[in-house]
């Protein structure tokens, strides 16, 4: 690399606003029991790794060209996929899908979000959030949530009328508390979001654009709801879902949603051309195929959360309600010594959320069996 003078001098024309500012991202240490990003601690089997490079194998043959720019196999198996999942029908134009759910809301702030607008979520919540908000030059409004991480739907309903927002982010369940919530709360919102937009190019009113972050919808608890159900009922619902969390493909990178086609449509204005490799999409396809199997573990995933909350409570430790694969637990004085202890056994969990709060990913049995036995070592229980 060239070290003269001019380019180590050069003064890059970096917008102020990201002045400083680090990459986002969680350490990624190599320790042995890593339950810090909340990923699906089962690989996937042979019989799955062997379909997947058998369908890359065969894309690979086509790599010349570009791939099908609107993926329409793979958002009805998608659609499909849903159907099964949370018994709601929808149709492949319903479905939309990127490179991990967060790009797929990042569309959605391209569309929906940009200069004179804001988006409003409700803190503590996904720490990417303002940043799709600062990459969009949309502004960023933080509402709060309650002591205990739920949303009053009164004061959700006050913010909406007061900021006007462009798009509302809800995470359910939300990260990093694990909390979701009632379909009571996202209905009152969409009911008060329906002419809270920005003024359209009409100057008449717009919807604002509700966005239920599902990441983690398939690990909700037996009585909670999802959001897909209130799809027929609002057409400025959008809920988005992730194939790297319950269905164990972090590293495939690809996320999704259902909502409206006129609100999908909006979507594929802003996308890159032929955003979804044909590599993803033939290794999307594959995984899918396999669901069941992917999908097998989420009921043991489930009972070891419920358990790891009880055992935790039972140590007299404050943890917030779960219906995701993670458990936020506190109030520690210092938890940064907690989380290095932790570490120092080899337990690699997160240091994220409210002040003395940590996050600890649900992991296989024998991985949460060596959390407790560090957190006993630790806290000396
Ligand atoms: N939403 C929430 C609430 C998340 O926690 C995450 C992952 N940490 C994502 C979205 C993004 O996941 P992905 O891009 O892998 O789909």
């Amino acid at each position: 690399t060239p070290s003269t003078e001019a380019t180590e001098n050069v003064r890059l024309p970096l917008r102020p606003e990201l002045e400083g500012l680090e990459p986002y991202g969680a350490p990624q240490l190599d320790v042995p029991v890593r339950l810090n990003v909340n990923e699906n601690p089962y690989p996937p089997s042979e019989a799955v790794v062997a379909d997947i490079a058998a369908a890359v194998v065969e894309a690979a043959h086509g790599l010349n060209r570009y791939p099908d720019r609107d993926f329409g196999t793979l958002r009805a198996e998608l659609a499909e996929y849903l159907r099964v999942e949370s018994g709601v029908a929808l149709g492949p134009d319903q479905i939309w899908a990127a490179n991990g759910s967060n790009e797929v809301m990042q569309h959605l702030l391209q569309a929906f979000g940009g200069t004179g607008r804001a988006v409003l979520s409700f803190a503590p919540t996904y720490s990417m959030y303002p940043e799709y908000a600062r990459d969009t030059l949309t502004a960023w409004i933080a509402g709060r949530r309650e002591e205990d991480f739920s949303l009053d739907p009164g004061y959700a309903v006050a913010q909406i009328a007061a900021h006007r927002p462009a798009v509302i982010l809800l995470a359910s369940p939300n990260n990093p508390t694990g909390t979701a919530l009632p379909l009571s709360t996202i209905e009152a919102i969409c009911e008060a979001a329906a002419t809270t937009g920005p003024a359209g190019a009409d100057g008449g009113p717009t919807a604002s654009v509700v966005v239920v972050d599902e990441a983690y919808g398939e690990f909700r608890r037996e009585g909670t709801p999802t959001a897909l159900d209130l799809l027929d009922r609002f057409p400025h619902l959008a809920v988005s879902r992730t194939m790297s969390k319950a269905f164990g493909m972090a590293g495939l990178r690809l996320g999704y949603l259902a909502a409206t086609p006129a609100l999908v449509d909006k979507l594929r204005v802003v996308r890159l051309p032929y955003h979804l490799s044909a590599v993803t999409q033939a290794a999307a396809l594959a995984a899918l195929r396999h669901r069941g199997e992917l999908m097998g573990q989420v009921a043991s995933l489930r009972a070891e959360r419920d358990e790891l909350v009880t055992w935790l409570r039972g140590h007299g430790t404050q943890v917030a309600d779960s219906d995701a694969n993670f458990v936020l637990f506190g109030v520690f004085e210092d938890r940064h010594a907690v989380w290095n202890g932790l570490l120092e056994r080899g337990v690699l969990i997160r240091e994220v959320g409210p002040a003395g709060w940590l996050r600890v990913s649900v992991g296989t049995p024998q991985e949460t069996a060596a959390f407790k036995a560090a957190l006993e070592e630790v806290l000396g229980w």
